[in-house]
């Protein structure tokens, strides 16, 4: 399936890394506030630092999609680029 973007068309491989990333974000959010919740009405303390953790993943996934939506622009032509450093970078982190 092909997805549109303002790059305009991606192909199938990209748009799935794309889904993947996403979905993790959104389950991540859904984790959060599950655990959170769940933390704050029994008080327990393992919850609440699960509930943090996940927040954290929150913000890791979401890097991963952005990261994976720099590696799908075209190559330019020069030796070293920073930017695409960066993120190359970004997407080893997890
Ligand atoms: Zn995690």
């Amino acid at each position: 399936m092909l997805l549109m973007t303002e790059e305009g068309k991606i192909d199938a491989s990209s748009a799935r890394k794309r889904r993947a990333a996403l979905a993790s974000t959104a389950a991540s959010v859904v984790l959060t506030l599950a655990k959170l919740a769940a933390g704050a009405l029994s008080g327990s303390l393992a919850l609440i630092s699960e509930g943090a953790h996940n927040a954290l993943d929150i913000g890791v996934s979401a890097l991963t999609y952005f990261a994976i939506r720099e590696a799908d622009k075209p190559a330019d032509e020069n030796i070293f680029n920073p930017r695409l450093w960066i993120w190359r970078q970004s997407a080893k982190i997890r």
